[in-house]
């Protein structure tokens, strides 16, 4: 440790889609030794913080303080005096209502060093991406940030409502939803026309967004109705009624479904960002969590014994990943493969090889044993050996195959797969709350893993309302022994394929 002050960066965390981060802000994340967050900034972030790096969390939801303002001062002074840096993430921007000029005044008073980085705000941020533009020439010329926290009843107060009403700007309020029937009322008596249109929109640029649209005269109405809650922006003005014309995001496929994904952590990235990229929700509740294999001696002595093999297959990447992982530790490099041809299982797997330079001879067409025999009938495989690194329990079809055409197999165990049940009882509370649209499972031991989450409950009554989306007809067939009929199954069996079924099942579900 240093004696030197460290420095607190306080940092704009952009409205709430991880991609609105400025890369400034991601670089301090990523090199903090402290991240300090509240319920606005979006817990993605914390992704691309160090392994080692503190995370606290300092909450802030309406009335409920996981800690004071005081408190969450005092903690950076403490930090910073300790010479470490830290990441201060804020929602939004951290000097509109955030109370970060208040923070950098606590921190100059004690002689700590620090530097402001402006994140996205949500007061343009969510108008946008309901379809809003704060600005346009041919309605506004002027924008105004009004905090709609305010207690009305304040004598000396510092709204000016008369000047709010009279003049033709877009009024953008925050933290105002719980008061809103006070800010419509106000702008009324100082004059604002009845129909001026009004939208809020909730959660504004993240997958929960929630806009309700009205004039003065109807909002307060239709905020009852849609039980819209905090945290929302309130927009005042003739802009609101461009978003009937310019609305985008909200219009996205699967804008709105809330689905599960059952992969391996390490492995739910690409679906989770392709169903998030049309609009969808993705609740990540991992079912498998993937180690290395207990006992890595076979698998080292095959590596050690590269040259008596003339192939490598993979099955998965899994295997693929940890291979080479094996080999690395062991002071090899590619360089020990380049007599073998190699043999993949599946587009992804072969994309995943390609990463360590290293092109497929052999990509069957599916998994099917026919497939594979057919992909390595161009080769010569009599008497040649094989080496299979997979998972501790894996199907057999492969080696079966292999073996009949006269190769000489060796099966080592790279890996294994076990049961995540750190998020069920997310999990049980979202099904019991019928707040989930979708699970998707990706492999049978997702489907049985899901199953032991739900202990002894009733998945047919859990699951009734849910749809069930299988990567392809051997993990449909399980989710069958559960009692539970995929409403759709991949095809091709991809996580393309399977995001493609999605659409297709939401989009014939519109039609109908
Ligand atoms: N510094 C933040 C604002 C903090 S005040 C910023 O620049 O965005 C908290 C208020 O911000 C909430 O009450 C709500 O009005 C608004 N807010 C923050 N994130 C929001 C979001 N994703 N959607 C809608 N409103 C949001």
């Amino acid at each position: 440790m240093t004696d030197k002050t460290g420095m607190v960066y306080l940092i704009g965390a952009g409205p709430g889609d991880p991609g609105l981060l400025t890369i400034k802000a991601k670089e301090c994340i990523e090199s903090a030794d402290v991240v300090v967050y509240d319920y606005l900034a979006s817990p993605f972030l914390l992704e691309y913080a160090k392994k080692e790096a503190q995370i606290i969390y300092v909450g802030k939801k309406g009335g409920d303080h996981t800690l004071t303002q005081d408190k969450i001062n005092l903690l950076l002074v403490d930090k910073a005096k300790q010479g470490l840096s830290v990441a201060r993430l804020k929602g939004g921007d951290p000097f509109v209502f955030g109370r970060g000029g208040e923070e950098a005044q606590l921190l100059l008073e004690h002689g700590v060093r620090y530097e402001v980085i402006p994140g996205v705000t949500s007061a343009i941020a969510a108008p946008a991406y309901a379809g809003i533009p704060v600005t346009h020439r041919d309605h506004t010329s002027f924008v105004s940030f009004i905090t709609g926290h305010e207690n009305p009843d304040k004598k000396d107060s510092s709204m000016q409502w008369d000047v709010f009403a009279k003049s033709n700007a877009t009024l953008v309020f925050l933290m105002g939803v719980k008061n809103l029937e006070n800010i419509v009322k106000n702008l009324v008596a100082n004059g604002k026309a009845a129909d001026t249109p009004v939208a809020l929109v909730r959660w504004g640029t993240t997958s929960r967004q929630q806009t309700v649209t009205g004039t003065l005269a109807t909002i307060v109405a239709a905020v009852k109705e849609a039980n819209l809650k905090s945290p929302a922006i309130i927009v005042v003005g003739h802009v609101v009624s461009l978003r009937k014309e310019l609305a985008w995001f909200d219009k996205k496929p699967l804008f709105g479904k809330r689905i599960v994904i059952t992969r391996a952590r390490a492995q739910a990235s690409g679906l989770v960002s392709q169903l998030t990229a049309l609009g969808a929700h993705c609740i990540e509740i991992p079912t498998i969590k993937i180690i290395p294999a207990e006992d890595i001696t076979p698998l080292k002595a095959a590596i050690g014994r590269l040259t008596d093999y003339n192939w490598l297959v993979f099955t998965s990447v899994n295997g693929v990943k940890f291979f080479f992982d094996t080999l690395f530790a062991m002071g090899k490099d590619v360089r020990a493969l380049g007599h073998l041809k190699f043999a993949c299982i599946g587009p992804v797997t072969k994309e995943r090889l390609g990463d360590y330079g290293i092109i497929s001879d052999i990509l069957p067409k599916t998994y099917r044993a026919e497939s594979v025999v057919e992909a390595f009938s161009t080769f010569d495989i009599k008497g040649k050996r094989v080496l299979l690194p997979r998972a501790k329990k894996a199907r057999t079809i492969l080696p079966e195959a292999l073996t009949q055409m006269g190769a000489v197999v060796d099966e080592v165990i790279a890996y294994e797969t076990i049961l995540s049940d750190a998020g069920k009882e997310t999990l049980i509370t979202l099904l019991e709350d019928k707040e989930i649209d979708a699970v998707t499972f990706t492999s049978s031991s997702t489907v049985s893993n899901f199953m032991s989450l739900l202990e002894s409950r009733d998945a047919r009554v859990l699951l009734k309302d849910v749809t069930i989306a299988s990567i392809g007809p051997i993990t449909s067939d399980t989710t069958r022994t559960f009692g539970l009929e995929p409403g759709l199954e991949a095809d091709p069996y991809t996580i393309p394929g399977l995001v493609d079924g999605l659409l297709a099942f939401y989009e014939n579900r519109q039609e109908a």
